[in-house]
């Protein structure tokens, strides 16, 4: 199997935040949520063989909007979805972000489990809604820890993954993440100074942006495909963290 075959094992992980159409840099309307995820899935399917062949879909923050959304995408894809909640905020508006152009709801603990029945899955966003950059080792590992122990008191199951708040993190975060997740993503790729037993916990996806449209996401993915495979890293399976099971798709 050549490196590129095997790239096609990870799946492009894109990532949402809200589907309302807000006016906020990161909120998409559901019809475009629906169109980007179909030219993305389109764009898989290009090149046989030198491309992911596999979309994934992951909301962060739990915003209330995207209950109907992850389900709608079930529904038209057959692609279950992850859902990165902060175990603080269920139920809270997002007075957090003072950047927040709009008032937004995020899921309760009951809609986090409903979701888990239809299939969906839910992972860890931290315990509050701060880039761990700036904290003490300490208090990253509270956050870490607590982000996982507090959502699965809430909804009653166990969380493997986690996405750091702003897609931060840094060699230390990540060690301290290895300790606690199976899996952690970012947003960028992984700089070359991450050492491969690390790799599993920031993994890159692509942040979906409200000027976003179908007919140029082959360009987007395409860029974060050859960073991917400029680094000369080998290619990391995220079957199992992104759907659960190892299933081959398409
Ligand atoms: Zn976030």
């Amino acid at each position: 199997m050549t490196r590129e075959a095997r790239y096609a094992w990870a799946p492009i992980t894109m990532l949402f935040h809200s589907v309302a159409g807000g006016p906020d840099k990161t909120s998409v309307t559901r019809s475009q949520c629906s169109d980007l995820i179909a030219a993305a899935i389109e764009w898989t399917r290009g090149t046989e063989g030198t491309r992911p062949r596999a979309v994934a879909v992951t909301f962060d923050d739990g915003y209330y909007d995207v209950l109907e959304a992850a389900e709608a995408i079930r529904l038209q894809f057959g692609l279950s979805t992850t859902v990165y909640v902060n175990a603080s905020l269920l139920g809270k508006d997002n007075r957090w972000n003072p950047k927040a152009r709009e008032r937004l709801w995020h899921v309760t603990a009951t809609d986090v489990q409903t979701l888990c029945a239809k299939g969906h899955q839910v992972g860890s966003h931290c315990y509050r809604h701060r880039s761990l950059l700036p904290l003490s080792t300490r208090q990253r590992t509270w956050e870490l820890r607590r982000g996982k122990s507090a959502l699965e008191d809430a909804i009653g199951h166990g969380v493997r993954a986690v996405a750091y708040p702003y897609g931060d993190y840094d060699a230390r975060i990540l060690e301290i993440a290895a300790a606690i997740y199976t899996t952690g993503f970012g947003v960028d790729a992984p700089s070359p100074c991450v050492p491969a037993s690390l790799l599993q916990f920031c993994l890159a996806r692509y942040c979906v942006v409200r000027t976003d449209r179908p007919e140029s996401i082959g360009c987007r993915l395409g860029k974060i495909f050859s960073d991917h495979t400029r680094s000369g890293r080998e290619p990391i399976d995220t079957r199992s963290a992104v759907y659960g099971s190892d299933k081959e798709f398409f």
